[in-house]
């Protein structure tokens, strides 16, 4: 800084400028800040006819001599290089200049405002600058979070912390479109008591609020929603929401969802939040794609592309766990197989489009059927395999024989013909000595199958180790 001070007026022996600082309302304060941060400026004084001004409680916060009073009269006893007068007032301007043994030099009327104007800018700016700064270290832990996130459920999860992170309002929803059923799924809140999540789906109403948010593509604000009277959603007016931003999720397939910001309270919103939040829309919008892309990919590789169902290899997966687990907590586990009678004369009668949509058909009645924490796989060409956790013979066979009677009642085909199945079954009882191979396990059940299409097919049997297998009690009955 020794370059610098070459060309100031006045310097004391350690190569300092010695400033004194007259008026410390705003304008001092600001230059005062800025003084305090040159290392070649030593601030001798700072006066001010107020002792409350901002200046002079920053100088006595920064231990400097503070003057309260007439100026001119401090200044006589200590040695100054520099006055800055912020003071505006011409008759100070006067008597600075005037001061017969003056040797300093002083900053006064207009060069003074000029630079506080100028320090009054770079002010402003830096306070940007930080603000900006802030938000660009926000984005990016959110995008940390967000590639962290494994499920679904993470990621929706991050985007409204995100949101509430990026905006400082505190609560903030997610909700997910649904393009087919023009829907809109809520799939993550946060600042909302628990009744927010009871009406967790809504219908996109043409010309409504939500509409206008989708069709934007950019933020909507409502600063003060009592100033909306088209705003009438009554869960967000119960949860007691004052102010929001809606930030439509857009992709160049068309909407992905929106991510509500709230506040309790009526408030503004800087075009720096926004343009921040636009941001984080776009991280928000690919993060969601990418999962849906994986998630897509995953249930590819283990459905089956006709049905929808788990697909063998997925089925094998799952039955070494169940198996597992069955045989550790001593707990039942029963397998059912079941497979169309006589689906070759389907396929031939009707083709093999009809004897899809037959194969297709039943994987619906299964769907309904079966309780929703079997586990349903088609297991071959016109097998399904239902893995039944928990559940002993007696239930297996009452859910088979369910089935069986579900099946012949159905309709699949024209001409009123009806389609049967016949279902082998084969249980872990819970007490086995030795946990069974999985293929021995399927094996059993596909004995019990063959001997129930032995017998006639359209029936039940189980697999008994005594005997090859047993006709269930429908059976016997009939
Ligand atoms: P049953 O089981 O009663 O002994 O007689 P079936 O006629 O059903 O005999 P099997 O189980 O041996 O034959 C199954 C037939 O199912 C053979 C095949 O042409 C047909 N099939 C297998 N997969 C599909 C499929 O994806 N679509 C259609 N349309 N037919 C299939
Ligand atoms: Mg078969
Ligand atoms: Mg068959």
């Amino acid at each position: 800084m020794s370059q610098r001070t070459k060309n100031l007026s006045g310097v004391n022996k350690e190569g300092l400028t010695r400033i004194f600082l007259i008026g410390a309302g705003k304008g001092g304060r600001a230059v005062l800040s800025r003084l305090l941060r040159f290392n070649w400026v030593q601030i001798v004084g700072v006066s001010d006819i107020d002792p409350k001004a901002s200046g002079i409680l920053l100088a006595q916060e920064a231990a400097l001599p503070v003057f309260i009073g007439d100026p001119v009269q401090y200044m006589q006893g200590i040695d100054v290089d520099l006055v800055f007068d912020l003071t505006g007032n011409q008759q100070m301007h006067t008597r600075l200049i005037n001061i017969p043994t003056r040797s300093f030099d002083v900053v006064t009327g207009q060069v003074s405002f000029l630079i506080w104007s100028v320090i009054h800018e770079l002010e402003e700016q830096e306070i940007q600058l930080r603000a900006h700064l802030a938000e660009h270290r926000v984005l990016l832990e959110i995008n940390q979070m967000l590639s962290r996130s494994e499920t679904s459920q993470q990621i929706f999860e991050a985007i409204v912390m995100g949101g509430i992170r990026m905006t400082g309002m505190p609560a903030g929803s997610l909700s997910i479109f649904d393009k087919d059923k023009q829907q809109l799924f809520l799939v993550a809140a946060k600042g909302f008591s628990s009744d927010f999540f009871r009406q967790a789906i809504y219908s996109v109403r043409a010309g409504g609020l939500t509409e206008h948010i989708l069709s934007r593509n950019e933020p909507v604000v409502i600063p003060n929603i009592s100033e909306f009277p088209s705003f009438n959603n009554p869960i967000l007016l119960k949860e007691g929401v004052r102010s929001l931003i809606a930030v439509p999720l857009l992709s160049e397939k068309g909407p992905v969802g929106i991510l509500y910001n709230d506040d309790f309270k009526p408030r503004t919103f800087t075009p720096s939040m926004l343009e921040a939040l636009r941001l984080l829309a776009t991280l928000a919008v690919i993060a969601i794609q990418k999962q849906q892309a994986f998630e897509e990919i995953k249930s590819l590789s283990i459905r089956d592309p006709l049905t929808g169902l788990y697909n063998r290899r997925y089925l094998n997966e799952i039955l070494v766990s169940e198996m597992d687990r069955a045989f550790r907590l001593r707990r039942p586990l029963s397998l059912l197989l079941m497979d169309i009678d006589h689906f070759k004369s389907v396929n031939d009668r009707y083709g093999h489009l009809v004897g899809d949509q037959v194969i297709n058909g039943l994987a619906r009645l299964l769907g309904v059927i079966v309780r929703p924490y079997d586990t349903v796989a088609r297991y071959g060409g016109e097998e399904f395999l239902i893995l039944m956790s928990d559940t002993a013979e007696a239930e297996a066979l009452a859910a088979a024989e369910r089935l069986r009677e579900a099946t012949a009642a159905e309709r699949f085909l024209p001409e009123d013909t009806a389609v049967t199945c016949s279902f082998g079954i084969s249980t872990m009882k819970g007490n086995e000595e030795t946990l069974p191979t999985p293929e021995g396990f399927i094996h059993r059940a596909d004995k019990a199958l063959y001997e129930a299409k032995r017998a006639g097919r359209n029936r039940v049997h189980f697999f008994r180790t005594d005997s090859a297998s047993s006709a269930s009690e429908s059976e016997k009955r009939r």
